[in-house]
């Protein structure tokens, strides 16, 4: 089992190790004879040759045993126990014994001096050697063969000694440098992986930082949008105009691709949309787009965010708006007294985070309905100012505003106008009779009557009490004599069914004055028509009379 190990081993050494256990195995063979030989107690001169033989290919080969494999040692330890065990064999003759020993301490005696001390140990050794073996032989040649072989020894062992040393202080001094360059390669890698961790952080707080920045260009873009809403509420009580530059400036601010905004129709009527201003997109796709949405905003009175892959708010409208290049869009509802009056959308707009762009729109939604509300009660103020509370025709005020406009008109045109001014024959006797919300109700028949009976262009109007004017524009004389006669007929007739029991007849005199025909001033025109009147009124009433029959 062993010679099949030692065999094995014996086969993976290199060339030179196999040259070492060779000798060695020879030096064992040498060592047998030896033995054989003193056993016959026949010393022979051989035997110190022969070890210093293995001693030098030892001692030469001792530096390679620095490194010694498994291999090796196993080999070189199975050879050693064989030669202790010869050893051990040769104990039979003293001679060959003491021989051994001093070899031994020659060896490991040299081992540890230099060169020069080694040969004169060795010397010493051998005098004792030969003192203690002096026999009646004296001095043979085997005593100069072992003292030359001794010697030769301790200079080998002792200079091989010392280069082992220095190969070892070598090694040591090239494990110092190894583990040196190692701790520093150490240290460069950490230094590495810290500069690493530091770059990476680096990277991290670049990216917040780059993320506040953009935080704060978006919080600033939003910041502009929402001064300039609120310089335009400031600005202008004309809602069309109000939010077609919110729209504008929320295209310039957020890069949006498409937008429009639509109101509900005058009626509060979500089906009668009027897409007023759309921006890059076809205003029959925004008619649709606002149908789609307009309910949505008008159940949640919340702004409308949507990106491509979200479920759309209205369900099934995905595809539309994919079909239309839209992938994503804010919708915004306009709110006046709690009531969706209409919406603003933007498309493709991608923001960086809906929940606070939704918190944004709708901050900007809210600021906007203020806005729309005092538009509407600006509106409301302006028409009311211009209006007549009880028949809702124009008041005097606007009345006069446009018949110096219309007189311009004419003036710019080289046309003409024609003024009527009515007046209720008997009135104070039918608030009398039937009290005066009846004579209110009558003054509002006077004005659908006359509202119902002129054209479109015309402008009537309640110059005060009872009494009423028309401005016929582009109307000669006879013409409005004409339909003034026209006038006064129809309401007499509406009235003769209505007011049966009144004693008398309920009905208008109607005097007329025409521009430039008889007057050249406003006042004058005015002026005219009345004395016109007075004159219908002085003939007997329920009457037109033309300024013409004044003369
Ligand atoms: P004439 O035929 O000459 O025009 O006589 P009249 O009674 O119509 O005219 P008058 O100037 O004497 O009276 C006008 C009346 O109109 C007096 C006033 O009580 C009434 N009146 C004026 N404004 C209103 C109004 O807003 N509502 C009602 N119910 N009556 C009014
Ligand atoms: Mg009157
Ligand atoms: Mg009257």
């Amino acid at each position: 089992m062993l010679l099949k190990e030692f065999i094995t081993a014996f086969r993976q050494l290199n060339p030179g190790e196999k040259v070492i256990v060779v000798v060695r195995v020879l030096f064992i063979l040498w060592m047998l004879v030896e033995v054989y030989v003193f056993c016959a107690i026949c010393p022979t001169p051989y035997t110190p040759w022969a070890i210093l033989l293995y001693l030098i290919v030892t001692c030469i080969l001792m530096p390679l045993w620095e490194e010694e494999s498994n291999r090796r040692k196993f080999i070189l330890s199975v050879l050693d126990v064989l030669s202790v065990s010869v050893l051990f064999l040769s104990l039979g003759n003293p001679l060959q014994v003491a021989v051994f020993l001093f070899y031994i301490a020659v060896v490991w005696g040299a081992r540890f001096l230099p060169v020069k001390a080694a040969v004169a140990y060795t010397t010493a050794i051998y005098l004792l050697f030969t003192g203690l073996a002096w026999n009646e032989r004296g001095l043979s040649f085997s005593f100069l063969a072992h003292f030359l072989a001794m010697l030769g020894l301790a200079i080998y062992t002792s200079f091989f000694s010392e280069t082992i040393r220095q190969i070892q202080k070598e090694k040591h001094k090239r494990e110092l440098l190894v583990r040196e360059l190692k701790n520093s390669f150490q240290e460069q890698t950490a230094a590495a992986r810290e500069l690493e961790k530091m770059n990476a952080e680096l990277k991290k707080r670049t990216q917040s930082l780059e993320e506040y920045q953009n935080e704060l260009l978006r919080r600033n873009q939003e910041l502009a949008l929402l001064t300039e809403v609120l310089k335009s509420t400031t600005a202008t009580l004309d809602k069309t105009k109000l939010l077609n530059h919110t729209m504008q400036k929320t295209i310039e601010l957020f890069g949006v691709d498409a937008a429009f905004f639509a109101l509900v129709g005058e009626e509060g009527d979500i089906d009668d949309i009027q897409v007023s201003e759309c921006c890059c997109l076809d205003p029959g796709d925004c008619i649709q787009l606002a149908k789609i949405m307009l309910p949505v905003l008008v159940e949640t009175k919340e702004v409308l965010v949507w990106r491509y892959r979200e479920t759309p708010p209205v369900a099934g409208t995905q595809n539309y708006f994919l079909n239309h290049g839209i992938n994503a869009f804010l919708a915004t509802p306009l709110v006046v007294s709690e009531e969706v009056v209409g919406m603003m959308g933007f498309f493709n707009c991608y923001f960086t985070n809906a929940i606070q762009e939704k918190e944004f729109f709708t901050m900007v939604s809210s600021q906007l309905s203020l806005a729309l509300e005092k538009a509407k009660l600006y509106e409301h103020l302006k028409k009311q100012a211009i209006t007549d509370g009880l028949t809702s025709l124009y008041n005097v005020r606007h009345f006069k505003d446009r018949l110096r406009e219309e007189i311009a008109k004419v003036d710019r045109k080289g046309s003409c106008l024609s003024l009527l001014m009515i007046d209720i024959d008997w009135f104070k006797e039918f608030n009398d009779t039937f009290g005066h919300q009846t004579g209110d109700a009558l003054l509002c028949k006077v004005a659908k009557t006359l509202t119902e009976n002129v054209r479109e262009g015309d402008l009537v109007a309640r110059y005060g009490g009872e009494e009423f004017t028309v401005i016929l524009s582009d109307t000669p004389h006879q013409e409005a004599l004409l339909l003034a006669e026209r006038l006064r007929t129809r309401f007499k007739e509406e009235q003769a069914k209505e007011h049966a029991q009144f004693g008398r007849e309920v009905t208008l005199s109607i005097g007329v004055a025409s521009y430039p025909e008889h007057a050249l001033s406003v006042n004058e025109l005015v002026e005219l028509a009345d004395r016109a009147m007075y004159r219908a009124k002085a003939l007997g009433k329920d009457r037109v009379c033309s300024i013409t029959e004044l003369d």
